[in-house]
């Protein structure tokens, strides 16, 4: 994983704390890289399973 892609989950992640909408991330907790690289992955596109609650 590059810096600048951790630093943006880390950045996410804090500001999802912090109360932002997990739709309004730029990275993806699931699949620890950009969400437009992986916006059309079943995960995502299943409404059965879409809801991921990330680790602690
Ligand atoms: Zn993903």
């Amino acid at each position: 994983m590059d810096k600048k892609l951790a630093a943006a989950i880390q950045r996410d992640n804090e500001l999802e704390d912090a109360g932002m909408h997990g739709d309004d991330r730029k990275t993806c907790w699931t699949h620890q890289s950009w969400a437009e690289e992986c916006e059309n992955d079943p995960v995502h596109t299943n409404p059965s399973v879409a809801h991921y609650y990330r680790q602690a």
